[in-house]
């Protein structure tokens, strides 16, 4: 089995819908969306959810009113502003402090200070994570609440939930939509990976978004190769791009021209190597080739 990852240095770069169409061209594959900041695979490929399971990455501290002492220690050392008395509408100061859930980061300093043993400090549900079918095989993906932290971990566990289906099922790929960017979910994305398809834009950010992408799959020793995504908006950034990439180790994996038939089939929510037979398919076709052949 072999697992590739599809990333990018920002969103927005088309990645969503090549990896869509990848899902499409592969045989015997399990999807897994990875970009759980802003998973969108799901609105392409249409998942059925088969199972449905709680995601908790983290743990929040909470106070026992009935055992505080309101002796302040906690508001004292807690660093990210977190705690703090609640002035109801009368205006009278409360007796015991409150934690505001939304600035807790869960770091537990105020449970080791609390001389009345007063505060809980318990896991909290971040999101969900579902395993699902698709017409093009099975699909792993998430949804994490607004504001959560700990992405790192939710891909963690997508990846190895997908490993686990391909195994079970004796399945030649595992596909995944990585998260953008160069932080800790990008890292959770790639981190023992078989292939990285960076996919980039022919801009100047594009250009800066790759070789930070280059550094860190260079880093992980991680055999990685580029698309550049409608390329003919800017053919001279694209030489650029492909030339600086293969200064860094990162060999061209193709161009993909712009079209508007890529948009046309996120809407009508297919991949768009099944909505047209355009030369924009031919493009993404040729790179899954170039994809086939990194893979060895
Ligand atoms: S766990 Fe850390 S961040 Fe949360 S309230 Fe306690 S001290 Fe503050
Ligand atoms: S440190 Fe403990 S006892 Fe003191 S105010 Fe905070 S929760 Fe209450």
């Amino acid at each position: 089995m072999k697992e590739i990852v599809v990333i990018s240095g920002k969103g927005g770069t088309g990645k969503t819908s090549i990896v869509a169409a990848f899902a499409a061209l592969a045989d015997r594959k399990v999807l897994a969306d990875c970009d759980v900041d802003a998973a969108d695979l799901h609105l392409v490929l249409n998942p059925k959810v088969d199972h449905r399971k709680d995601f908790s990455g983290s743990k929040k501290a909470t106070i026992r009113e009935d055992e505080c002492i309101a002796c302040d220690r906690c508001i004292e050392e807690c660093r990210f502003d977190a705690i703090q008395y609640p002035v109801p509408s009368n205006g009278e100061k409360a007796e015991t402090p409150y934690i505001n859930p939304i600035f807790c980061e869960g770091c537990a300093v105020c449970v080791r200070v609390c001389p009345a043993g007063a505060i809980s400090f318990e896991p909290v549900v971040n999101g969900e994570w579902y395993t699902s079918s698709t017409n093009y095989g099975p699909m792993v993906h998430a949804r994490l609440g607004m504001a959560e932290g700990n992405s790192g971990k939710l891909v963690t566990l997508i990846r190895q939930e997908a490993r686990d289906i391909a195994g079970r099922d004796n399945l030649d790929y595992i596909i995944v939509d990585g998260s953008p960017g160069i932080g800790c979910p990008v890292i959770a994305s790639i981190t023992g990976a078989d292939l990285v398809l960076v996919v980039t834009e022919p801009t100047l950010s594009g250009q800066h978004d790759l070789l930070r992408v280059a550094q860190l799959t260079a880093h992980f020793r991680i055999p990685t190769i580029v698309c550049v995504n409608k390329w003919d908006l800017n053919p001279e950034i694209t030489e650029q791009i492909e030339g600086e990439a293969q200064e860094h180790g990162v060999n061209p994996a193709g161009r993909i021209r712009y079209d508007s038939a890529i948009t046309e089939a996120q809407i009508m929510k297919t991949s768009v190597v099944e909505y047209t037979d355009g030369a924009v398919s031919d493009d993404i076709k040729a790179v899954w080739q170039n994809v086939l052949y990194a893979l060895g």
